[in-house]
């Protein structure tokens, strides 16, 4: 029986074989143990994501021998977000401007600046997280977010819904795209499109993707 070390690696090196050469694979640990981790890092994968924040610190500390770089991807809390801003290299999900504004001052005050992107709500589910293409309009207008001195906007962040209707799940990744496209005309360093995950990353990556999170078809179901 092959080793589950040998297993992750073997579907890890499958994944990065199907994405192309531009697209960053954010390999999703959430509820994986760390000799997974150590697995996927051991064949040389870099970019970890992560949706918990005390998991993730604890994981960073533990393997910070091994230099990864950390995602936090899901939902934060205001009230978590000191405790991110040491460990993780992009957040990926800033659903509000009173959390932009909070990563703004945590990251201050420990003198860093902080990459994050912009979660937009595309999915007709309405338990997911995010802004409404028209706040997001308000938002950029509103131009303020400019002065803001220790968190860079890098792009924009989405989940579909959870569907069988392929075409619905394109339809999505594709207004998020056409915002993405948008606003980065316009701030040139918007340069990050996060979108797709174990179920949906072709169809994200033939609508622009830059950057897809892919946890199970690594290291299989949780
Ligand atoms: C869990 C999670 C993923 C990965 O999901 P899989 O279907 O296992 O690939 C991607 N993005 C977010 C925000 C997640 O919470």
């Amino acid at each position: 029986m092959k080793s589950e070390a040998s297993n992750i690696q073997e579907r890890l090196s499958g994944v990065r074989d199907s994405i192309p050469e531009h697209v960053t694979l954010i390999a999703v640990s959430k509820t994986k143990p760390k000799e997974a981790i150590e697995a996927a890092a051991s064949i040389g994968q870099v970019e970890f994501g992560e949706n918990r924040v005390s998991e993730l610190a604890e994981k960073a500390a533990e393997l910070s021998h091994l230099n990864l770089k950390w995602h936090h991807i899901g939902h934060l809390q205001t009230n978590k977000v000191k405790h991110v801003i040491p460990h993780t290299d992009l957040i990926h999900a800033v659903d509000s401007e009173r959390l932009l504004l909070e990563i703004n001052k945590r990251s201050a005050s420990t003198g860093k600046t902080s990459d994050v992107l912009l979660q937009i709500h595309i999915a007709k589910e309405t338990n997911k997280f995010g802004w409404s293409f028209s706040e997001f309009d308000a938002f950029l207008q509103e131009q303020s977010w400019q002065n803001l001195q220790h968190v860079r906007i890098r792009g924009l962040m989405g989940m579909a819904t959870f569907t069988d209707d392929r075409q619905q799940i394109r339809n999505e990744f594709q207004s998020l795209k056409k915002a993405f496209d948008g606003a980065s005309s316009v701030h040139s360093h918007w340069d990050i499109l996060s979108m797709g995950m174990s179920g949906d990353w072709e169809i994200a990556v033939d609508e622009g993707s830059t950057m897809v999170r892919i946890g199970s078809s690594i290291f299989g179901s949780r």
